[in-house]
């Protein structure tokens, strides 16, 4: 066989197995694998995971023995290189795993500090805290799934443990588990390498409570995901509980429609940016934990300076807790200048309110401010309206719930909702995009 007749014969193979499949299944399994090479002898094959090279051998065999270059003992004569492991090759017989990455403890243990009692609730995170305490008072019988979301650095970790430890302390009898995504891949990998995926299988199965971090790191890794989503899907249908960490909200997740829907079942809970006197009470709490003292004029000058990151706010802390023990120096508002220098940002412009938002969005769409903040369905007051809110909540730095106020009393769920569909529809709408830009540029050009 030439490499020219190689490389038809893998299409050949694909045209015949597309026939064959659904179009999900094809798509999930088949179109990730790429042709690296084809010769007379041997085809080499990038798959994402090793899952892949599974699946082909299991479903495919005979379609692949029949189709393309055969070794002399009359298997397939494929090279796997595995994506994931940096274009490591691995051997071709299955089901014979190769090492993959190495096996990592999948428990992430709880961070001692990430409880309730040390979270500072404020407008920002009243809604989200709240909702936690209620999964972790009433395990499975509140919402379920919990889906929390937000920006890095705004407490999503330190919520999901504290739902952990509260767990641990109140239901000592139940069974939970804390992981990572990436852990929990791990452990798949693992199990698959050591044939022990059922006994994996049992352990997700059996739990109480399950907690994932960062769902955002499923993404491109769909048969990961599969598992993941059966996992999921069992534990639900036993009304066991599952929260959910995710730096987007779950519909902008790049995940197939089914894990979207599953995680939208439940609550989705939004952390925001906490407004400046909760930064300056998570400070002073912060400063208090580590038994320095932080005057109340400094707190609020680091707190006006490093506004949309908490994780900042204490390197922040520590960095000006170092700096005044090494030089000696008692903490003012001069020392944490000098010794902050470049973690400081600049304190944003306080021109770009939502009154000049109404007046720019009134002028673009050619609507009143009045009927922008009254109650009309009318569709294009409705659409200004959710573009003044878009803009709100890229522009302004203030809670939702404060925003929400400034449109006539809307709520923080409908400013949300207005946010996400407009961020969706600017990807594909290229005179909204426009009209928008130009709204952006005139605030902050006033
Ligand atoms: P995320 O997971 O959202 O990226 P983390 O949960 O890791 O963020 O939080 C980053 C740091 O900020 C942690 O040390 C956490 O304790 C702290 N933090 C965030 N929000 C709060 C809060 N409301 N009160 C006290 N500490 C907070
Ligand atoms: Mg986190």
């Amino acid at each position: 066989m030439l490499a020219h007749h190689a490389e038809v014969a893998w299409s050949q193979f694909l045209e015949f197995i597309q026939e064959r499949t659904s179009s999900s299944e094809y798509e999930n399994w088949i179109a990730p694998i790429k042709l690296l090479k084809a010769t007379d002898q041997e085809i080499s094959l990038e798959v994402p995971n090793i899952f892949v090279r599974e699946y082909l051998f299991e479903n495919y065999k005979r379609e692949l023995i029949n189709f393309l270059p055969k070794r002399e003992d009359g298997e397939p004569a494929l090279l796997f290189v595995i994506a994931e492991q940096k274009r490591q090759e691995i051997s071709p017989e299955p089901p014979s795993f190769s090492p993959v990455q190495s096996s990592e403890q999948p428990e992430v243990k709880l961070n001692p500090w990430y409880t309730f009692d040390h979270f500072i609730e404020g407008p920002s995170n009243q809604f989200v805290k709240s909702a936690a305490l209620g999964v972790a008072a009433r395990v499975g019988r509140s919402y379920n799934p919990l889906f929390i979301h937000g920006g890095v650095g705004l407490g999503k970790t330190h919520l999901l443990h504290a739902i952990g430890h509260y767990v641990r302390t109140h239901h000592k009898k139940l069974r939970i588990q804390c992981i990572t995504t990436e852990g929990f891949i791990n452990t798949l990998v693992e199990n698959l390498r050591n044939k022990s995926i059922d006994k994996m299988k049992h352990f997700y199965r059996s739990l109480d409570i399950l907690l994932v971090d960062d769902i955002q790191f499923l993404q491109n890794r769909l048969n990961f995901e599969e598992e993941f989503c059966n996992t999921f899907e069992s534990l639900i249908n036993q009304n066991k509980q599952i929260v959910i960490t995710s730096d987007k909200p779950p519909g902008q997740l790049k995940l197939s429609e089914r894990m979207i829907a599953r995680m939208e079942w439940g609550l989705v809970a939004h952390v925001e940016i906490p407004d400046l006197e909760t930064r300056v009470a998570i400070l002073q709490h912060k400063a208090d934990q580590k038994g320095f003292r932080l005057p109340q004029k400094v707190a609020f000058f680091i707190a006006e300076h490093i506004y949309n990151n908490v994780r900042q706010l204490e390197g922040a802390l520590n960095r000006l807790s170092a700096y005044s023990r090494l030089m000696g120096l008692d903490i003012s508002e001069e020392i944490a200048q000098k010794s902050l220098g470049g973690l400081l940002q600049k304190v944003p412009s306080q021109k770009i309110s939502v009154e000049n938002i109404l007046k720019s969005v009134a002028a673009i769409f050619g609507v009143r401010i009045p009927d922008i903040c009254g109650s009309s369905r009318t569709k294009e007051i409705a659409f200004a309206r959710q573009v003044a809110m878009y803009l709100a909540k890229e522009l302004v730095n203030e809670s939702l719930m404060k925003l929400g106020s400034s449109f006539g009393g809307k709520t923080h769920s409908t400013l949300l909702h207005a946010w996400k569909k407009i961020g969706n529809q600017i990807e594909t709408d290229d005179q909204l995009k426009q009209q928008i830009q130009m709204a952006r540029k005139n605030l902050e050009d006033v």
